[in-house]
């Protein structure tokens, strides 16, 4: 693998060498100028090469593999698709169709997606009639080829979107199933928010002599949320996460094992808040709905634990609470990163009870995160003097207290905070955070009514 990068940081679409009419139907989209991701990548995909990309959520990946694929692509036959896009969910195949379609059209190519959950009546017609770009998720185009239906052998443009989510769904030995049996001649590119090592054995396997173009960090920025500490007591635990929840709204909380997920997502509910969870232990299908009750805001707070929460790709989150201690700094990291995503802040709230003091004194060091050890305040002064938050004894509800006083129930001033080590200016590159006349997106920051599976 190497790097190149050709064109410089503000070329315009066209200096990247985008055709004329892309070009201008961009611009009717609003789409003026490229983002870091695309100016980095679309000259060496415009000139066939096999490209590796990574950049953050919201970075623009669409466009940077989708305008070289639909300049370079070959007309298809019924059947036989001759650009494939694998994506890891259904939301996302549908966003990446209507992001291509205007200039698909453009160019008189044809673009449709394919996923389960759905009727196969309108796939079907579509790909009897021929898909020039098949936007795919894993299961059901191998049920459609099984059937039949798609050969990809003609495919000589190939794309794998979110292949880190793609490998913590559990997609890869399918996608790798798919990608084997595309034309040997194709061009396969690759785009992720993370590289990991499963990433990289996707590229050894099915990329030649790929180029890798990084843009934004590759770890989640710690300096953009606001971390804090709380020593508590085991018992007051649940009571505080309620609180918590109901301050900053959509919150992960994360727990140390299943059976504790299970536990705290019942408990709060007892103090009036709406949960879902994912754990090991729950179906793809039980996962999924809870994620999609999260996102739709049907609940305030997702109980996870570490290695389902692998698979959370949420925008708006706003609260991240450590319930149980993470098992180290990278964990932390990972945990944490659930928030402040796409260029938006959020708050990280650790529990620490005396057993844990230790530990987590180590793991500010490791994270290079220094801010004071909050006290147990008293639940009740949190809420203004208001009474503590009781849990609900028995359905009726009536013995919860939503009265939370004048501040309206956000009660965010609960001593030091993380010493103003957030927001220290940093620019990120990578994050685009404008569009042109248009307007379509106003920015990446704050924009909580953004929140998006991905
Ligand atoms: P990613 O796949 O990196 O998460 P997307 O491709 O979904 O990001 O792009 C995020 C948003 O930014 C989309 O609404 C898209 O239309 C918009 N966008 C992409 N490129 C540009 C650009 N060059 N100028 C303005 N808006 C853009
Ligand atoms: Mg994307």
């Amino acid at each position: 693998m190497s790097n190149s990068s050709t064109s410089s940081p503000n070329a315009t679409f066209a200096e990247l060498g985008v055709p004329d009419d892309l070009v201008e139907r961009l611009n009717i989209e609003g789409i003026t100028s490229p983002f870091p991701i695309q100016s980095a990548t679309i000259p060496d995909a415009l000139a066939g090469r096999d490209v590796l990309g990574r950049a953050p959520t919201g970075s623009g990946k669409t466009l940077a593999f989708g305008i070289p694929m639909v300049a370079r692509l070959d007309k298809a036959r019924p059947h036989k698709p001759t650009g494939l896009i694998l994506s890891p969910t259904r939301e996302l195949a549908e966003q990446i169709r209507r992001e291509l379609e205007p200039l698909a059209e453009t160019r008189k190519r044809s673009v449709h997606a394919v996923y389960g959950g759905v009727g196969f009546g309108a796939q079907l017609k579509a790909l009897q009639r021929g898909v020039d770009m098949l936007v795919a998720c894993p299961g059901r185009l191998l049920d459609l080829i099984d059937q039949g239906q798609v050969d990809l052998d003609q495919v000589t443009y190939a794309v794998v979107d979110e292949a880190d989510r793609m490998a913590d769904m559990g997609f890869l030995p399918v996608v790798k199933q798919l990608l084997d049996q595309t034309n040997k001649k194709r061009q396969t590119v690759f785009f992720s928010a993370t590289l990991g090592k499963e990433v990289q054995v996707l590229t050894d396997r099915y990329q030649r002599n790929a180029v890798t173009h990084e843009v934004g960090e590759a770890k989640p920025d710690m300096t953009r949320m606001t971390h804090r500490f709380i020593r508590i007591d085991r018992t007051e635990k649940v009571s505080l996460a309620a609180h918590e929840v109901r301050s900053h709204g959509q919150s992960i909380v994360f727990c140390r094992t299943r059976h504790g997920s299970d536990r705290v997502a019942r408990q709060l509910k007892k103090y009036g808040v709406k949960t879902g969870v994912i754990h090991g232990r729950r179906t793809q299908n039980q996962r999924d709905n809870a994620l999609k009750a999260f996102v739709e805001g049907k609940t305030q707070a997702l109980i996870a634990t570490d290695v389902a929460a692998r698979g959370i790709h949420v925008d708006g989150v706003d609260c991240v609470v450590h319930f149980d201690p993470p098992e180290d700094d990278k964990a932390y990291t990972h945990r944490s990163g659930r928030t402040a995503r796409a260029g938006a802040s959020g708050v990280v709230v650790s529990f620490v009870t005396s057993e844990d003091l230790k530990d987590t004194k180590k793991l500010q060091r490791q994270i290079g995160v220094k801010c004071e050890f909050e006290d147990p305040t008293p639940v009740a002064e949190q809420n203004h003097g208001e009474p503590i938050i009781q849990p609900n004894e028995g359905k009726g509800g009536g013995g919860q207290n939503r009265n939370r006083g004048k501040g309206g129930g956000k009660n965010k001033n609960r001593g030091a905070k993380s010493g103003g080590q957030n927001r220290n200016g940093q620019s990120r590159s990578g994050q685009g955070q404008s569009k042109g006349p248009k307007g379509k997106r106003s920015s990446g920051n704050q924009n909580k009514s953004r929140s998006r599976t991905r």
